[in-house]
């Protein structure tokens, strides 16, 4: 199937109109016509080869939403019209221990299939991601949409953002009682700061935008931190239960570790290009934890999808047409992101 999408060709080459090959969907396959792809700075780093990985022609998306064009002869799950959701994952190994308890991400066979660039095992070469008009999945990696969402747009990014900010808060069990940190407000941070608001956390959001803060408080903060102005940094020190650092860029984590009281937790989900120095007494003085997560299992991104279409959680997003996803990584570079940017893929089939 020729299918149409945008493609970088090269880390300093913009993304442009590519054409590609999907498979016809095999027996345990859903065939999903996409409407809408969050645009993820996991994107950005990866069309720039920020990462050292990756392989052009590269179509980044794995914030996939869309309807269901056609099922393979042995799909239960899916029928043709369903809504269907496609994450950061497409496929994994499925027996190791991690895969066998819903970690797929984490799978210890190194046979987590990433939905872009990684290796596709039907086709051969690279898989190819959402910033393309369809895609074909096993439905193993394919999350349902409740029928109660009605804002498409806003929903597609919680296959990234969503997933990534919700897993580390329910693993390290953020709740009512606790201090928690967000720091950085772009998607995966606003979702930071409504997931730990709906988990009954008082929260705090750290930003280096201080004309985000009204903002912050509308999305759930308690409080908000300008993290260049170090009185108000001293002022929190040494008070949090949890911080979640959603920061893209270089930073000095050392400033977010002395947030934390004694036996607080640091959890790291933004992955800039270069390491963050950590300073030793930091983390020794008082028995601190530093810790990372990544995106989430699909069984936990179908809980999380269910727990926001009870709770009407969706994303703020600026809905853009695909030819300006390279204004939106500029935007992103500026921390001018309120606070995804979604690409409507109707505007794939405009004229180039
Ligand atoms: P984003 O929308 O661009 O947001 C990043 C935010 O970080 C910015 O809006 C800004 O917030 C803050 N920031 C940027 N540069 C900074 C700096 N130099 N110092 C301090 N703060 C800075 O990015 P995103 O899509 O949320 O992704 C964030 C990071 O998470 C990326 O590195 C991405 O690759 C990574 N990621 C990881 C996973 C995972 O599985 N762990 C999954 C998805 C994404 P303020 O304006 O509020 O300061
Ligand atoms: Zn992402
Ligand atoms: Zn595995």
């Amino acid at each position: 199937m020729s299918t149409k999408a945008y493609a970088a060709q090269a880390a300093d080459a913009p993304l442009a109109p590519f054409s590609l090959t999907r498979r016809e969907p095999l027996p345990h396959d859903v065939l999903i016509d996409i409407l809408y792809c969050g645009v993820c700075h996991s994107d950005l780093h990866q069309a720039r080869n920020e990462w050292h990985n990756t392989i052009y022609p590269c179509v980044p998306g794995h914030e996939i939403l869309g309807r269901v064009a056609k099922v393979g002869s042995a799909v239960s799950k899916f029928k043709e019209g369903d809504l269907a959701a496609v994450g950061c994952m497409v496929d994994s190994c499925r027996t190791c221990p991690s895969c066998r308890e819903g970690l797929e991400q984490y799978c210890e066979t190194g046979g987590t299939v990433f939905t872009y660039n990684g290796p596709d095992k039907v086709l051969g070469g690279v898989t190819f991601g959402g910033y393309s008009e369809n895609i074909v999945v096993d439905e193993a990696f394919v999350l349902k949409v409740s029928d109660k969402v009605t804002d498409l747009a806003a929903t597609a990014p919680l296959l990234c953002a969503g997933i990534t900010t919700y897993s580390p808060m329910r693993h390290w069990k953020v709740g009512p009682g606790q201090k928690v940190g967000i720091v950085g407000l772009g998607g995966l941070g606003h979702m930071g700061v409504k997931f730990a608001r709906a988990f009954g956390a008082h929260v705090v959001l750290f930003t280096t935008s201080p004309g985000k803060a009204e903002d912050a408080k509308r999305l759930g903060a308690h409080e908000v931190v300008v993290s260049k102005d170090p009185d108000a940094m001293a002022a929190q020190a040494r008070s949090f239960d949890f911080v979640l650092d959603c920061v893209s860029a270089q930073h000095d984590i050392n400033a977010y570790l002395q947030l934390l009281k004694r036996d607080g937790t640091l959890v790291l989900v933004g992955a800039p290009e270069h390491p963050l120095p950590v300073s030793a007494f930091g983390l020794l003085m008082p028995r601190r934890n530093f810790a990372g997560s990544g995106i989430g299992g699909v069984a936990e991104t179908q809980e999380m999808l269910d727990f926001c279409a009870e709770r009407g959680i969706t994303c703020d997003v600026e809905t853009i047409g695909i030819q300006d996803v390279e204004t939106a990584y500029e935007r992103l570079l500026k921390n001018d992101v309120r606070y995804r940017f979604v690409i409507d893929m109707a505007t794939l089939k405009r004229p180039a």
